[in-house]
């Protein structure tokens, strides 16, 4: 996936749009309020720090000025006053017990004389520095130093003593044992690493909780030092003496050359900020991932189904409805979209099945207008054939009607003027009877050829029927075929030439009598009928003339009504052709129905108005 992909894609589009308005805000506030938080919590601990540091100085210098006070109203007593060793010593020995802080206490005379020392180990005290600042009425103070036997860090004070004149009569010197405050100094509740340590100018250390480095080590050389002593603004975290980054504090102890310090490990004493630092990151990323995971669903929900309807357009414009067939149930704009979409696409679908069948209907018609035109082309070629077909056959006929009449004629002469003996009686009557049936074959196709104008009368179908029946009669009786008759009692007459449709009935019953064997069944039936014309349904009667013969091969049945077409050894193959023309010209029609090893019926419509039709030079079809 490239830059391209990713920047023109909408899906990606609406995901940062979203991620910028919902993240960008979030991001400002989150770091505003990390680096505010850090520096609350940075002061924080540094103000709770130095705050420890002030204190414990303060208690310190407090705990020493007490001590100094303590000592100077023992100095002013009338009774140290009376420099009188039995006065003194219990004396002293209750304020030693009293206090528990003096672990020794020695009085000494104006003149070096030790007065009362509560340890027998005093050396001589003249040499001695605080013998020397009392006497000169300066109040004395010691460094610390360490007794390991007393495991305690103690300090030496002294004060001159005056009577009641206030002329200096001696100096009265306490060592003061720490334990006591130490112990409440250095004890700390800062964390579990916080801790407090003493140090001189020099930095070696004069209080610790570890005793073995009260004034054995020093911290001359470590970060803690340069930031406890330099000038300039101490820092807030530095390496201590032993190599950890810590926050520090220090102060001074007043009257004293003494500083306190109070140090922590960085790592704890800003584990509070650190750990809101992580909450804050945290929180952030959650919040990040929220967001990417709203932004995503959001575009999903926005930018999946707008790709939906591209594929379903797609399809669409391929013709693949079904595929097309898309539905969204939501009732915002993208639903209203899909339902728009969905309701063009079933018009469109509706639009193109309305075109196929169109296009189907056309390609029948045309295919059904196709099989016509042929019908007709191959119609018109025959008639064309038989036309002249008809007309060399007519040529022929009167060419062999003229001779065959002198013929008869000469034959006729011949019986009547020369009697003709009985041997030659029967071949004469022969020749005679072949002469008479070629004459009338070549009567009927000269009719044929050229019809008689038909004489137009009313005639009753009935009559027509039994008259028929009554000729082919004989000829059924013999060959013992039943005839049915059905003819409908309330029959009108109908108008037409009586000769002519008498012939044409005849011609079908003799037909259909020729096609039934022996046993065979003929049926006849006339009633009212409908006959479907150019010009609407014409009302006509119908003659069907039916049979049980063996039936009409299929591929006889085109060929029927063409002259000269017979399947009989001796027949002409005109009797159809001159049904068919004869009923034509009452403006009828002939049908035919047959059923191969069942037998043939034939049906004649002849309409109840019928007019002579018209031959094609205006009159009737004879000349
Ligand atoms: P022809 O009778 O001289 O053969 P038609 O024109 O009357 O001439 O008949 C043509 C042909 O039609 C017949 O040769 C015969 O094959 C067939 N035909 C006519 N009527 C029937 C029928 N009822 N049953 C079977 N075939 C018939």
């Amino acid at each position: 996936m490239n830059k391209k992909f990713f920047l023109g894609n909408l899906q990606f589009k609406v995901m940062l749009l979203f991620v910028a308005i919902a993240l960008a805000p979030l991001g400002v506030m989150g770091a505003f309020a990390l680096k505010t938080a850090e520096e609350l919590i940075i002061n924080m601990v540094r103000n709770q720090i130095e705050h420890v540091a002030v204190d414990k100085a303060t208690l310190l210098e407090r705990w020493i000025s007490e001590r100094k006070a303590d000592l100077e109203v023992i100095a002013g007593s009338s009774i140290l006053g009376s420099m009188d060793r039995q006065q003194i010593m219990p004396f002293l020995e209750l304020v030693r017990d009293r206090y528990k802080v003096y672990s020794e206490a020695i009085v000494v005379s104006q003149e070096g004389n030790i007065v009362y020392a509560s340890s027998p180990k005093t050396s001589d005290p003249r040499m001695k520095e605080w013998f020397k600042d009392s006497l000169a009425g300066k109040p004395y103070m010691s460094d610390i130093g360490f007794d390991p036997e007393q495991k305690e860090s103690f300090f030496w004070i002294s004060t001159p003593v005056s009577d009641g004149s206030g002329a200096v009569k001696g100096t009265v010197c306490a060592k003061v044992g720490t334990n006591v405050i130490l112990s409440m100094v250095l004890r700390l509740s800062l964390g579990e690493t916080g801790e407090c340590y003493l140090v001189n100018r020099e930095g070696t250390f004069l209080a610790h909780k570890d005793p073995k480095r009260i004034l054995t080590e020093n911290i001359a050389q470590s970060e803690s030092f340069k930031n406890i002593f330099s000038a300039g603004e101490p820092r807030i975290t530095y390496i201590d003496y032993r190599g950890i980054e810590v926050l520090g504090a220090s102060a001074r102890v007043g009257g004293t050359g003494w500083s306190l310090v109070v140090e922590q490990d960085k790592d704890e004493a800003f584990g509070g900020a650190a750990r809101l630092k992580a909450y804050i990151f945290l929180v952030a990323g959650l919040s990040a991932g929220g967001a990417l995971f709203l932004a995503w669903l959001l575009s999903h929900y926005v930018v999946n189904p707008i790709r939906r309807l591209s594929l379903a357009a797609d399809f669409l414009a391929r013709g693949e409805f079904d595929r097309a067939n898309i539905k969204l149930n939501r009732a915002d704009e993208i639903g209203v979209l899909y339902d728009a979409f969905g309701d063009m696409a079933r018009k469109l679908q509706d639009r193109q099945q309305k075109l196929e069948q169109r296009v189907v209907l056309k390609e029948s018609e045309l295919e059904e207008t196709g099989v016509k035109l042929k019908e007709s082309q191959q119609a018109a070629v025959r008639s064309q054939q038989l036309a002249s077909l008809g007309r060399l056959a007519s040529g022929v006929a009167h060419e062999i009607r003229t001779p065959l009449t002198s013929l008869k004629l000469f034959l006729e002469s011949v019986e009547s003027e020369i009697a003709i003996s009985a041997d030659y009686e029967e071949d004469f009557q022969v020749a005679m009877n072949q002469i008479k049936r070629m004459e009338a074959t070549i009567n009927r196709f000269l009719d044929f050829a050229r019809p008689q104008d038909p004489i137009f009368s009313l005639i009753e179908v009935r009559e027509l029927i039994e008259e028929s029946l009554l000729v082919i009669g004989p000829k059924a009786r013999k060959q013992e075929t039943i005839i049915q008759k059905s003819i409908s009692s309330a029959l009108p007459k109908i108008k037409g030439d009586r000769k002519q449709l008498a012939e044409a009935l005849l011609n079908v019953l003799v037909n259909a009598l020729e096609a039934v064997a022996k046993g065979g069944k003929l049926s006849i039936a006339a009633d009212l009928a409908e006959l479907p014309t150019a010009a609407g349904l014409r009302t006509c009667i119908r003659i069907d003339i039916g049979d049980t013969g063996p039936g009409i091969m299929e591929e006889n049945v085109p060929r029927l009504f063409d002259p000269f077409f017979t399947t009989k050894a001796t027949g002409a193959g005109l009797g159809l052709s001159i049904v068919r023309s004869t009923i034509q010209r009452h403006g009828g029609e002939v049908m035919v129905q047959s059923i191969a090893g069942e037998g043939t019926t034939f049906s004649l419509l002849i309409p109840l108005d019928a007019e002579p039709m018209l031959g094609e030079d205006g009159k009737n079809t004879d000349s």
